[in-house]
């Protein structure tokens, strides 16, 4: 019989353990974790963890792992992300791919609370797809440009792109750079930004037909202060 060295980690800080099993319980996207999930997993061992908190369980416990039996994501949170990772790739995101560092949740809170993948990514883009009134005013706000002309601005929108509408953009133009034609599909780490067309400082309106999507290099290469 071969006597099997497990790695001790008597000197890792508590909070380093605890905040490597919540991300370990986020990785697989479940409520609570298992010894061998960990050990699979985790950067240390389910040994150390009892070692240094009494037991697994007291561990778990620490972790506020024991005590969260339902997924309070919020819907928001969960569509954010699904944002954020088909802009990554530039386009609809695999099941598969949802895993970290590309996507911070698993594809499990996505079928717990929608049924399947697949509805997850139906109710998303009925989302982005939904009007919204994200961009207008209630009032007419006045813009005092520079301090000499005295010239007032008045806007129909706000500065602001909202995440719905940069989304909205962002599908219209195909993920691609509208001046170099770049895009994250083609290209690994291509940003893509949406920009007003004429900037907003100089009237320009927060509506689709006055946005654009630049990639990073080029929206920056833009040089205009105050085009945001
Ligand atoms: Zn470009």
């Amino acid at each position: 019989m071969k006597y099997k060295l497990e790695p001790y980690h008597r000197n890792v800080p508590d909070e380093d353990l605890i905040s490597d099993l919540i991300e370990v319980k986020e990785k697989l996207g479940k409520d609570k974790i298992t010894r061998e999930e960990y050990n699979n997993f985790g950067k240390y061992s389910a040994g150390t963890m009892g070692r240094k908190f009494g037991t697994w369980n007291k561990a778990l416990q620490k972790a506020g792992i024991e005590l969260s039996n339902k997924w309070d994501i919020s819907e928001e949170e969960l569509f954010k992300n699904i944002e954020e990772v088909w802009i990554k790739l530039g386009r609809q995101p695999r099941y598969s791919e949802f895993k970290q560092p590309l996507s911070k949740y698993s594809s499990k809170p996505y079928e717990r609370k929608y049924g399947s993948w697949l509805k997850a990514l139906q109710k998303f883009v009925d989302f982005i797809n939904s009007e919204s009134e994200d961009n207008e005013f209630d009032d007419l706000v006045e813009v005092q440009q520079e301090e000499n002309l005295k010239e007032v601005i008045k806007h129909k929108t706000k500065r602001n792109i909202s995440d719905r509408l940069r989304f909205r953009i962002l599908m219209r133009d195909g993920f691609t750079c509208k001046s170099c034609g770049r895009s994250p599909v083609k290209e690994r780490g291509v940003e893509l930004h949406v920009d007003h067309i004429l900037p907003w400082s100089k009237g320009g309106e927060t509506v689709p037909e006055n946005l654009e999507t630049k990639c990073k290099k080029c929206n920056l290469g833009k040089g205009n202060a105050f085009n945001v």
